[in-house]
């Protein structure tokens, strides 16, 4: 018998076409799956995030072997378990004693050093391939990088347009723009009710994988009651196709509200799928285009959905690669306050910031405006530290892989990267949560006030934010406005919100 090729498949690898799985012999290979603890602890993922991945991973197994696929799967609750992927390789290299291993690059800078020390560690060939499931390769982005002080997203974006084709005509924009941006900045009107997005019943997998989870980690932050994640690509193609029919035509529209209530919007809840392989990104784009071109949605909704997955998905990834291992550790801003308790309880009193982490236990879920302009704003605001606020976000969604979450906290929420990703701080004072939402009529704070009794802290940690860091941004044209507005402020207003600002960050350092 020839000895097997040893293919390995990581939890957010589910996808048939995986590079690992080319030239695969049914006949002669083992296809390693490894649920192992120590992924699930080394922040203390959602439930429902474990839930997804190790639903998604044995339905993934159940089909590689109806099609004669040998797969070794390694369960979370195995006694012999040794709980981390180098571990569970060692021992699969002594039962199968394969002439190499195969592997797909993973989502992780951390498990990519990971896989490189096996090689040595076993002494067989370990071949690490291309994640191909991506439009552009690593070797694009680098290309397109290098040399460049500022890496725009939006100049990245249209490459790929011409690479890819999607929304052109010719050499041409789809319409003449690049991007319907300035369209899509509208709030919800009162009476518009956004549609429910589709159910997906656990079945007895899952059913098995939920009563694991609350076994195995039961001090997680998070509800796994209401898990509604899709597990297959079958789903996952059924979630993106009542997406397309039902909340794209809107999505354009009201892609940045915020509405009390409504979690979901017109978002496509497809990240998920994405990201652990049960749906690819030229599928997402390609269904999005058709049904712009048939005439079921207008062009700022398909231009603002495609540009979410071809322009920022793959730009974010590109960045992560070309920055790592350095980029994790940026905090150009030297935030250090620790994370404030109720990022994990809920109980800010800050109707905004509740009605985010409230969802985001419940659904393992918020919409990027949520976490971009709500939790990552304050973060921003009150001086967050970045490695505590990026181990938040990679913890809480059900989506977060580090190679997307960390550049989008890092570079996009809390400019912690000195401005390679976003040409300036996405700051904001209530106003904008006030303007783009309907948090604030309900809220105990009054979001018209910068200082004195119930003032709205995001008005006073704004000025604040503004004030210590009046003369880093002293040269960044974007920032004219709120400085020139802020060195023709009062001395007394600003010292008193300044005032305003210490008593309450020190207080919530005493918050639960
Ligand atoms: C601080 C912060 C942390 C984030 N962490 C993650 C994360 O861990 N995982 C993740 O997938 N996204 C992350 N995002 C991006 C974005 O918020 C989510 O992709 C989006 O909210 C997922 O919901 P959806 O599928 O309904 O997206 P939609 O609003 O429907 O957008 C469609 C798709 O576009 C892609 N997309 C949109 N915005 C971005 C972006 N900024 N970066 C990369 N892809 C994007 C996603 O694949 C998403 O599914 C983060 C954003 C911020 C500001
Ligand atoms: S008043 Fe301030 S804290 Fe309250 S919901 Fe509005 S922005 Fe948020």
């Amino acid at each position: 018998m020839p000895q097997p090729s040893l293919r390995l498949v990581l939890g957010d690898q589910c996808s048939a076409s995986l590079s690992a799985l080319e030239d695969l012999d049914p006949a002669r290979d083992v296809v390693l799956m490894m649920e192992v603890r120590g992924e699930c602890t080394y922040v203390p993922h959602h439930p429902q995030k474990i839930a997804l991945i190790l639903s998604a991973m044995r339905h993934f197994a159940r089909a590689l072997r109806a099609r004669g696929v040998r797969v070794d799967h390694v369960a979370l609750d195995d006694p012999a378990n040794t709980h981390s992927f180098s571990g569970e390789v060692a021992r699969a290299v002594a039962r199968h004693k394969p002439a190499r291993i195969v592997a797909t690059e993973p989502g992780e800078w951390r498990v990519r050093q990971e896989m490189e020390g096996w090689e040595a560690a076993h002494g067989l060939p370990v071949e690490i391939r291309d994640d191909t499931r991506f439009l552009a390769d690593l070797g694009f982005f680098r290309r397109w990088a290098q040399g460049k002080k500022q890496l725009r997203m939006e100049f990245f974006y249209r490459e790929m347009r011409r690479a890819t084709g999607f929304l052109m005509q010719g050499d041409k924009p789809e319409g003449g723009e690049w991007n319907y941006d300035a369209e899509n900045r509208k709030p919800l009107p009162k009476g518009l009710v956004p549609p429910t997005p589709p159910r997906f019943a656990p079945d007895e997998i899952t059913h098995e994988v939920m009563a694991l989870v609350t076994r195995e980690f039961p001090a997680h932050f998070g509800r796994l009651e209401g898990f509604n994640w899709p597990v297959t690509a079958a789903e996952a193609k059924r979630a993106l196709a009542s997406f397309i029919t039902d909340r794209l035509p809107r999505f354009g529209d009201y892609q940045d509200a915020l509405a009390e209530g409504e979690a979901t919007l017109f978002h496509s809840l497809i990240s998920t799928s994405l990201n652990i392989g049960l749906l690819l990104p030229g599928e997402v784009c390609a269904a999005a285009e058709e049904a712009y071109r048939q005439g079921r949605v207008p062009l700022n909704a398909a231009e603002g959905f495609i540009r979410q997955i071809l322009g920022w998905r793959e730009y974010v990834r590109g960045l992560y690669w070309f920055k790592m291992p350095g980029y994790g550790a940026t905090n150009a801003l030297d935030a250090r306050r620790p994370l404030p308790g109720f990022y994990w309880t809920g109980q800010s009193g800050m109707r905004c910031m509740d009605a985010a982490i409230g969802q985001t236990r419940d659904l393992a879920y918020a919409h990027h405006i949520q976490r971009l302009m709500v939790t990552g704003n304050f973060a921003l605001l009150a001086g967050i530290d970045p490695l505590q606020v990026q181990e938040w976000y990679l913890a809480v969604y059900a989506d977060a892989f580090e190679w997307v979450e960390l550049p989008n906290t890092h570079g996009m929420a809390l400019h912690a990267d000195g401005g390679i990703m976003a040409s300036k701080p996405y700051a904001a004072s209530g106003a904008y949560i006030n303007r783009m939402g309907n948090h604030c009529g309900r809220c105990r704070y009054d979001v018209k006030r910068a200082t004195g009794e119930g003032a709205c802290p995001f008005n006073f940690l704004y000025w604040d934010f503004i004030a210590r860091h009046a003369e880093d941004f002293a040269g960044n044209p974007r920032m004219a406005m709120p400085l020139n507005t802020f060195r023709k402020m009062a001395p007394e207003k600003i010292a008193a919100m300044r005032a305003e600002a210490a008593k309450f960050l020190n207080a919530t350092s005493s918050l639960p």
